[in-house]
């Protein structure tokens, strides 16, 4: 494999699935200490790529200092950090969506992630990288969608500003915009939605969980050295066009 970590630190939130448990996998297989930090049991996956978990509900700020804390503690420090658990749903338009649902999805979706960078930061010490999960639902609009849409748009605002603020030292700090990733998040569409929403991916697929986390390791790497406060699209080219050829 290329790119390998050999040596480093890394924890990934939402590491038992999807996006997230791709990203486990590739980052031990390329050599990092994986620290996975899930609201849903993850012991097995930890034993069985050799690393660590703390249950960690993101929404909650004392467990996610506790997970920041505790890697250091075990490995020395953190030089990469997967802010990635994330929730959909909370379906509903403006006018009618309850207020709990936009709660929900800025605790988790926005909130979590600023806690990871707030209490890993002081851990990186000998600099690193930081990846968020946005969306393309950061980027664009969605009806019915607004509280997850408003929750990813301020994960791109959370990742330019801290990038801004962590460049001094060292620290890298981007955002992941995916499309339409065939992971257990999309589990509810019903097989002919899928067919209309292939007919509108330029590429004419889903993505899958692994080349989200082909990207997420490459955005770790030196070979990204100077790729820093990017919101970066990983979508079969979804949101760029406004007509796909038949
Ligand atoms: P998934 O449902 O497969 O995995 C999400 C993981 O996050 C699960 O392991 C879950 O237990 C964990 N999680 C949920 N709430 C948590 C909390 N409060 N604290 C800690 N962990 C929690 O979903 P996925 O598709 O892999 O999504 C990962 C990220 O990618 C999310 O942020 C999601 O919004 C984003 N995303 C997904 C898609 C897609 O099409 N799948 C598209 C754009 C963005």
């Amino acid at each position: 494999m290329m790119f390998l970590l050999s040596g480093k630190i890394a924890v990934i939130t939402g590491g038992g699935s999807g996006i997230g448990l791709a990203t486990v996998k590739r980052f031990a297989k390329a050599g990092a200490k994986v620290v996975i930090g899930d609201i849903t049991d993850q012991t097995q996956l930890a034993e069985e790529i050799g690393g660590l978990y703390i249950q960690t509900d993101v929404s909650k700020e004392e467990e996610v200092k506790f997970l920041m804390d505790k890697a250091a503690d075990t490995f020395g420090q953190i030089d990469l950090v997967f802010n990635n658990a994330g929730v959909s749903g909370m379906k509903g338009r403006v006018t009618e969506n309850p207020v709990s649902n936009y709660k929900r999805a800025f605790e988790i979706n926005s909130m979590g992630i600023l806690h990871g960078m707030k209490h890993a930061a002081g851990h990186m010490v000998r600099g690193g990288a930081i990846i968020n999960t946005a969306s393309m639902l950061g980027l664009r609009g969605d009806v019915n969608s607004s509280p997850y849409v408003s929750s990813k748009f301020s994960v791109v605002g959370l990742t330019v500003t801290a990038a801004l603020e962590l460049a001094s030292k060292n620290i890298r700090v981007n955002c992941i915009c995916p499309g339409k990733i065939a992971t257990p998040m999309v589990n509810w569409e019903t097989d002919a939605q899928r067919q209309a929403t292939k007919l509108i991916i330029p590429l004419g697929r889903y993505g899958t969980p692994e080349e989200v986390a082909s990207l997420v390791h490459y955005l770790c790497t030196d070979e990204a050295a100077y790729i820093t406060g990017q919101a970066i699209s990983i979508d079969g080219a979804l949101s760029m066009g406004l007509s796909v050829e038949a």
